[in-house]
């Protein structure tokens, strides 16, 4: 008998013959002995939607009003789970993420959680309720209603599983497991039977987009295990655990596409100490969230400078630009919508060399150019040309032979 904590994600409840299915999974776990928690997001698209229809009212968009609105889409959902749950007989109980005990920062929108006071959700499953906690929201310490952020529930189900000692944190989802590549991309990505945090963490740093980042923090940080699984066909999916040091390391386990940059170039930009520290500075001041950059050598005294920013701190990042260009007298600012992001991973490349040549030559022979390169122990990042994105995924995948390899 096992103590389980559940997640279900948006297309997993997306409508009411999908909830009533998760609702016969929960009997079947029962069946068997476990104890469930559910943790469950909004319905399909509907965060999507609730963002939709604030940006149609109103341009003044509070961060405490739209943490209200928001959090509304897992408040239906957990309302309905649990009326399917009595459908089939069990005794279940909704909580907003207030309710089930999460305490957050008051950072709107995007809070953290500082602590999960568990008591009643235990109580529940003491009394041999299913609890049905609302994913990714809690109460900040001034006492407004927070929201956890885009992939919330992720993180709101493994901080409940650490809370609880559960046994492991099921993520359900629209696919089965943690694939070598976006399954939906390259038809002949695998399924992955297990990873290391290590790598997991920089696929989702990289880009990859299940399970949410701050979720594979969390759960590597308080030794969760993860199992990503589908809510479709039910079947064991990918455990994401601690590293096996017996386990023969493979070169590459991973390519992961990140379509959510745009590059900014700042050009003739005079070569002398301090004049990067000033702007990266100011755009650390301003929650600008700078990934790769790049500095040309210099040429007579002036340089270039380019570095990628997600699209949503595009705006931000090119006023302070163009301010510190028409302070220092730099040529221009210059920003490219257009640029994919393309990364290796994987733990055997630390002792494996030829790792770069062979991701550099492989898209060279496909006339792929590389924008800007960046590099980590375990993975390998470029930048090139958005549109070649789907392209360059395929061949590495190609290349790395994942789609031979048994994970
Ligand atoms: P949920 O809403 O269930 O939390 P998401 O929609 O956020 O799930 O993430 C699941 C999606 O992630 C899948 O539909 C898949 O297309 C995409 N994805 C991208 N890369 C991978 C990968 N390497 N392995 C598995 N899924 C991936
Ligand atoms: N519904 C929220 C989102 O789409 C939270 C979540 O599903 O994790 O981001
Ligand atoms: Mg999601």
């Amino acid at each position: 008998m096992a103590l389980l904590v559940q997640k279900f994600g948006g297309t997993s409840v997306a409508d009411p013959d999908r909830i009533r299915e998760v609702a016969d999974h929960v009997l079947r776990c029962r069946r068997r002995g476990d104890d469930v928690v559910l943790v469950v997001s909004a319905m399909g698209k509907e965060t999507d939607e609730l963002l939709r229809l604030a940006s149609e009212v109103s341009d003044v968009r509070p961060g405490r009003e739209m943490d209200m609105l928001i959090t509304a889409g897992e408040r239906k959902a957990v309302a309905l789970m649990s009326m399917a749950l009595a459908a089939v007989g069990i005794e279940a109980e909704s909580y907003t993420g207030s309710q089930a005990g999460f305490v957050t920062d008051t950072n709107h929108t995007n809070a953290k959680i500082l602590e999960v006071r568990a008591e009643r959700v235990k109580e529940a499953i003491e009394a041999g309720r299913v609890p049905v906690v609302a994913g990714s929201q809690g109460m900040s310490t001034a006492r407004d209603v927070t929201f956890l952020g885009r992939g919330g529930s992720d993180t709101t189900a493994v901080a409940l599983a650490s809370a609880l000692g559960a046994d492991a944190c099921e993520l359900y989802t629209d696919v089965s497991g943690v694939f070598t590549t976006d399954p939906r991309v390259v038809s002949t990505a695998r399924k992955m039977h297990r990873i290391s945090f290590d790598e997991m963490l920089e696929m989702t740093a990289a880009g990859c987009p299940k399970p949410a980042m701050r979720s594979v923090e969390y759960a590597h940080r308080q030794r969760v295990p993860l199992h990503v699984r589908s809510a479709f066909t039910w079947e064991p999916g990918t455990w994401v655990t601690e590293e096996d040091p017996d386990m023969e390391q493979a070169v590459i386990r991973a390519v992961v596409a990140d379509l959510s940059e745009a590059k900014v170039t700042v050009t003739g930009v005079p070569d002398r100490p301090g004049i990067a520290a000033n702007l990266f500075r100011r755009l650390a001041d301003a929650d600008v969230n700078v990934d790769m950059i790049v500095q040309n050598v210099a040429e007579g005294g002036i340089t270039d400078i380019s570095f990628t920013v997600p699209h949503a701190d595009l705006d931000r990042a090119l006023e302070i630009c163009e301010a510190k260009r028409a302070e220092i007298g730099a040529t221009s600012v210059e920003a490219d919508h257009e640029i994919g992001k393309v990364s290796v991973i994987g733990a055997g490349m630390k002792s494996n060399p030829g790792v770069a040549a062979t991701m550099f030559e492989t898209l060279a022979d496909n006339g792929i150019n590389i924008e800007m390169i960046s590099t980590s122990a375990i993975r390998i990042s470029c930048v090139i040309a958005e549109d070649q994105t789907d392209r360059a995924v395929q061949v590495l995948h190609d290349v790395f032979e994942l789609d031979k390899t048994e994970f």
